[in-house]
């Protein structure tokens, strides 16, 4: 029997608090019922580099989603119902082959809250086998705190979004206009489990490595500026200069929503603007991902995965890191 199995029934295992019973075929905003539907897991290799180091992050993508931005680059799945059900063993299983073939540093579970009690036995039954890899849960931000509490003795680390401070903007894109103040609940109850990210050596001190913490990505989005500034504002405020901050320009236009604004590239200019300012705040412990060279088209983006294929990523999203030292 998987354990918190009854969370599915009467579900709130997000804040959208559907209660339906998943047990029985309903299903709510996520899209999905109690069966597990992947949609791909492989050695990923676009996270930050003490995510994915030289050997990858073995990344589980979970069909279906609690949040549903109109911009998500991996709308097959989140929105379209992209994927195949699958046995936790069967889950097990891949993740073996790809600790044993390819050394991954993690198991790193994408947009997975919809799945919590699925998450808690594929991370039981790897622990079972002494398999301890680190966990990585990478996550919207929109989470309750209850199901943190969930899978606060099966995470390590967290990889959650912070993407809005503004709650219309939240309402606009994600149908969530509760979403900043809910995303920095969630965020304070992932520091208070697991505290700031922090790593270790490996390979004679060559490369470092994510062990345990709480890492906070936030994405610039086209035309939002202020939204971005609010948003690193906020975070700067509530939880200080060591919070570690993934700042991202990898936004892709998906060319199939009806918000025109978002048909778009960030520019420059933008980017440059957030970054500046994040770096003006404080922030001690920086990873920046730096605008793609023009020669990467948008028509052709490397980041826009395509889930239909064997290797859904053409590309890897390319970080800096940026430590500062006062
Ligand atoms: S996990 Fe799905 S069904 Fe449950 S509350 Fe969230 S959106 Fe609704």
């Amino acid at each position: 029997m998987i354990k918190n199995f009854d969370a599915f029934k009467n579900c709130q295992l997000c804040p959208r608090n559907c209660r339906i019973d998943r047990t029985r075929g309903e299903r709510g905003y996520c899209g999905e019922t109690t069966q597990l539907r992947i949609a791909a897991i492989e050695a990923h290799f676009g996270e930050e580099p003490p995510i994915s180091g030289v050997n990858g992050s073995g990344t589980v993508f979970f069909t279906g989603c609690s949040l549903r931005c109109n911009f998500c680059q991996n709308f097959q799945i989140s929105q379209e119902g992209l994927g195949s059900a699958i046995s936790v063993s069967e889950a097990v299983q891949k993740l073996r082959i790809l600790m044993n073939q390819q050394q991954i540093h993690n198991i790193n579970f994408v947009t997975p809250d919809h799945f919590f009690p699925y998450c808690v036995e594929i991370v039981q039954q790897l622990r079972n086998e002494s398999i301890t890899l680190p966990t990585v849960f990478n996550l919207s931000g929109y989470q309750n705190v209850q199901s943190l509490k969930m899978i606060e003795d099966y995470a390590d680390i967290y990889l959650p979004d912070f993407k809005y401070s503004d709650s219309q903007l939240a309402q606009k894109y994600s149908h969530a206009n509760d979403y900043p103040q809910v995303a920095l609940t969630a965020i304070e109850e992932m520091i208070k489990q697991k505290g700031f990210l922090n790593t270790f050596f490996i390979d004679s001190k060559k490369e470092e490595i994510a062990r345990q913490g709480v890492l906070i990505r936030h994405l610039i989005l086209p035309g939002q500026v202020q939204n971005s500034i609010d948003a690193l504002t906020s975070l700067f405020i509530e939880f200080g200069a060591d919070l570690p901050i993934s700042l991202m320009s990898q936004f892709t236009p998906i060319q199939r929503q009806k918000f025109t604004e978002l048909n778009r590239k960030i520019t420059s200019q933008e980017f440059n603007k957030v970054y500046e300012y994040t770096q003006n705040l404080g922030f001690k412990n920086l990873f920046v991902q730096f605008p793609a060279q023009k020669s990467e088209s948008s028509e052709n983006p490397l980041f826009l995965p395509d889930f239909t294929q064997n290797r859904p990523f053409k590309g890897n999203i390319k970080f800096e890191t940026s430590h500062r030292e006062y």
